[in-house]
């Protein structure tokens, strides 16, 4: 099951797909199938059947006539990240600033407001007021399917109900001058989300899926989720702990080395620059970098 919320006609749609090219719109079945992901992804467990009857219909869209939209444009709260969680990429954060590394011990997580998301193809805004230092970051994205909290490792799995990229588009001016990190990752149009949210029956393994950006057709970032320091049963079983965790909840599971900042020269981010991130098994989710104000 792929879901992608679009548009077609005019009309905003979610549809589901076997293939990813032909999706069919859960409203043109019958069934009183929400057009919201989050509220089919709360009720699941009821709508499967209905979902699984469109998954053998025929696809009202095909893939070039509709325009993919973000699959979660306004979680409820804002998207959870987990920072500096490739060994590489701790690595060259430190070798840039000319010190000696040192992994965390636990999982860093910090939030991108829900006003940061943008869709796939969309513009990703550069304002020289805001930033001179915009930057890309490849990221798996998990979405929960099953609300909890305190849960555990073995348990951790069960909570997803699927996965999607995120580019945790970053302003590496702004998260040094505040030393924090929400203000930098949290601008407008910083949270690329999609193109697609492919459903876990899909990725038996999201501890094997490459991950990779490309910047205008250049391979910047090239690394693997097995890499991952904390993965997604950590990061479940530390971000629940004593925190709800619920259906619909988006993480972005952290990024490999090669961010442009870490570059030598810098290979930070310009008006007209192509960024793709792609994720094994998900795809590949494209952005332009557009020069505002
Ligand atoms: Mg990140």
């Amino acid at each position: 099951m792929i879901f992608a919320r679009y548009e077609a006609n005019g009309k905003t749609a979610l549809g589901v797909s076997n293939d990813g090219r032909g999706f069919v719109d859960l409203a043109s079945v019958g069934g009183g199938l929400p057009a919201d992901l989050v509220a089919l992804i709360r009720d699941f467990g009821r709508h499967e059947p209905a979902v699984k009857a469109a998954l053998a219909a025929k696809p009202t869209h095909q893939l070039s006539a509709i325009k993919l939209l973000a699959p979660i444009p306004r979680p409820e709260k804002n998207v959870f990240c987990v920072g500096r969680n490739y060994k590489e990429h701790v690595e060259e954060g430190y070798r840039t600033r000319g010190q000696a590394t040192k992994l965390p011990e636990a999982p860093q997580f910090f939030t991108k407001p829900r006003t940061a998301i943008v869709g796939p193809d969309d513009e990703v805004p550069l304002d020289p007021k805001v930033t001179s230092a915009l930057d890309y970051e490849v990221e798996l994205g998990v979405i929960i399917g099953k609300t909890g909290k305190n849960i555990s490792q073995a348990a951790a799995l069960d909570h997803i109900f699927g996965y999607t990229v995120i580019n945790d588009v970053t302003a590496r001016d702004l998260q040094r001058r505040h030393d924090q990190w929400f203000k930098g990752k949290g601008i407008d149009g910083s949270c690329p989300m999609g193109p697609v949210v492919v459903h876990k029956s899909r990725i038996p393994d999201p501890q094997g899926l490459n991950v990779t950006m490309r910047v205008n057709g250049e391979t910047r970032q090239n690394s693997n989720t097995k890499h991952m320091i904390f993965d997604l049963k950590v990061i479940i079983e530390q971000l629940s702990l004593g925190m709800t965790v619920e259906a619909g909840d988006v993480i972005a599971t952290g990024t490999p080395s090669g961010v442009g900042f870490a570059m030598n020269p810098p290979g930070l981010l310009k008006s007209g620059d192509l960024m793709e991130a792609e994720v094994e098994g998900i795809g590949i989710l494209r952005n332009r970098v557009k020069q505002v104000g």
